[in-house]
């Protein structure tokens, strides 16, 4: 994909918007922007985050289910400013939903996942 885009990117027609299908992870959404891509959808952001899989600073992915994060009280990411981190949903009890099967931390990581892509891009627009 990355060798196509950058095929591709030189070709664009500047007046028009270019969308790509099905990029979701945030090393590949920054090289999509990176190289013309306008709009981008994906599932990844929520069949991750209904697998509790969260994406934190750095573009590095943490797995809530691990045993690691039993008696987390930090939230997914400090620097984040979504609905869940900023309401205090700790790590701790994040694992414990998925744990037992409670359907909610699943919406709670996916605005989370959400939110963390939304910020890539907004600094690209902010040109940060
Ligand atoms: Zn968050």
């Amino acid at each position: 994909m990355h060798a196509m885009l950058e095929y591709l990117a030189p070709m664009y027609d500047p007046t028009r918007p270019h969308f790509l299908l099905g990029v979701g992870e945030p090393v590949d959404l920054r090289f999509a922007i990176e190289h013309g891509i306008d709009m981008l959808d994906c599932v990844l952001p929520t069949r991750n985050g209904r697998h509790g899989t969260a994406w934190i600073t750095g573009d590095k992915a943490i797995h809530l289910t691990n045993t690691k994060y039993a008696n987390d009280p930090g939230p997914l990411d400090k620097a984040c400013d979504c609905t869940t981190c900023a309401q205090g949903y700790s790590r701790g009890f994040l694992r414990h939903g998925f744990k037992v099967g409670e359907p909610l931390v699943g919406s709670l990581v996916s605005i989370h996942n959400l939110r963390y892509l939304n910020r890539i891009c907004e600094e690209y627009k902010l040109g940060i």
